[in-house]
């Protein structure tokens, strides 16, 4: 018999991770949000608040349900603070080896019939899910950015996760009001797939000179009626997971087309991650954003 979900444990509250935790407790589910570092947390429940605060004034929320959203909320720094979750969302670094950690660190604390879902943008559920103790109840659930506006979930199944288990983080993703869509276990899924190669293709254009970050943005929008250009874009996803991404692309299927822009790979080295550090090809110091190339 499938374990009825009622807590839900989220590692890592940074913009994925302090999401999902919102998107969970508005949704009636206890949350209990884990990450390195109080700090870290603290900006998580800022956002939070920030997002709940717009809802109420936009009307898309009443404000008992905010409030009553944020008591359903906790956050820790203690894995053994997750042990009564019932699934734990994994939504730290888009790094294998510290979600691997994270995977070992967690299963001693948690029961032995709760679930694990990983919101990696990329890498296999397969290899995971066998560094758990649970392969069979361990899922890929991968959440669009920003959580609680998207509307869609990748669901991803290892090769050795349970039918019950897939069926139960079905019917949880449609509690969460998300539609579920069903993706095979290959590198990055289908919404990365498709959308970071063109991400990539971009920074091509600007490393060779074809245009600048403005015009590439701005013929993007206006030539493919895109909301975002690549560039606003790829600063809203973190240029640390877009090159993680690429980089998992391109050693997972071993073709030469998937080659990160070196261009990317220097913004990361150089610490411009993009939007959440004030800096990535575009420069959000001031009022406006402004290129940087
Ligand atoms: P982020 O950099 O905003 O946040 C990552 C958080 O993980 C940070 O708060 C960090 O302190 C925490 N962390 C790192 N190591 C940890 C550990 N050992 N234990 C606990 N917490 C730890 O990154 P993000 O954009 O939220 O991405 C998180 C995950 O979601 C990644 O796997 C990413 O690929 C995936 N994802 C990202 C997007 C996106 O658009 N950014 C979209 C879908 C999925």
């Amino acid at each position: 018999m499938a374990k009825e979900i009622r807590k839900i444990g989220v590692i890592g509250a940074g913009q994925m991770g302090h999401g999902i935790a919102l998107v969970c407790a508005v949704a009636g589910f206890d949350v209990r949000m884990l990450d390195l570092t109080t700090e870290a947390l603290d900006k998580g429940m800022k956002s939070i608040h920030r997002y709940l605060q717009r809802d109420v004034e936009k009307k898309r929320l009443d404000q008992a349900k905010a409030d009553a959203a944020l008591k359903r909320l906790s956050t820790s720094t203690s894995y053994p603070d997750l042990k009564d979750c019932d699934l734990v969302i994994e939504a730290a670094s888009e790094d294998e080896k510290i979600k691997k950690e994270i995977i070992k660190k967690l299963c001693p604390v948690l029961g032995p019939d709760a679930y694990i879902a990983t919101n990696t943008s990329s890498l296999s559920i397969t290899r995971m899910g066998a560094v758990s103790d649970r392969p069979g109840k361990f899922v890929g659930m991968h959440f669009m950015n920003p959580v609680p506006r998207m509307e869609l979930v990748e669901l991803i199944r290892g090769i050795a996760t349970d039918e019950e288990t897939y069926r139960l983080i079905r019917e949880l993703t449609v509690k969460l009001g998300k539609t579920p869509v069903n993706a095979e276990d290959f590198p990055a899924f289908i919404v990365n797939r498709i959308l970071l190669p063109m991400l990539n293709e971009a920074v091509y254009t600007l490393y060779e000179g074809v245009g600048s970050v403005e015009a590439i943005d701005t013929a993007m929008k206006l030539g493919t009626h895109h909301p975002m250009g690549p560039f606003e874009l790829a600063d809203f996803i973190g240029l640390d997971v877009c090159l993680a991404v690429m980089q998992v692309l391109h050693e997972g299927l071993s073709d030469s087309k998937y080659r990160p822009c070196p261009l990317l790979v220097k913004y990361v080295e150089a610490g411009w991650l993009g939007k959440k550090t004030g800096r990535g090809f575009y420069d959000y110091s001031g009022p406006k954003p402004v290129p940087t190339r």
